[in-house]
């Protein structure tokens, strides 16, 4: 297997941290953003993230492109943020006796 293909399927099995995988993977957290780029590009669009935010006024950074957490908040200037997760959207699914839970 790739580690691509592993962080994929890291993702289909919840929400991840770029933290968690590089521990799960044990590359640099830094190499971690590089795969994210091209796995969200071979995905195309099934990558799924939720936007960082800031723990201190709850801003959502949803318009940031980059996978990594802005170092401080726009508004109130914390430095507390809440790291983006990374999963995998459901795909069309056969099975649907487990609908996706949103
Ligand atoms: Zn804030």
């Amino acid at each position: 297997m790739t580690i691509r293909k592993e962080i994929i399927a890291l993702l289909s099995t919840g929400e991840w941290t770029a933290k968690d995988i590089s521990q799960a993977m044990h590359i640099p957290e830094k190499e971690v953003y590089n795969h994210l780029e091209h796995v969200q590009r071979s995905l195309k669009g099934a990558l799924g993230i939720k936007a960082p935010a800031c723990l201190s006024c709850g801003f959502t950074f949803t318009k940031r492109r980059t996978f990594r957490a802005p170092s401080r908040c726009p508004l109130c200037k914390s430095e507390h943020i809440k790291d983006p997760l990374f999963f995998l959207l459901q795909q069309k699914r056969k099975d649907m006796s487990h609908p996706p839970l949103l």
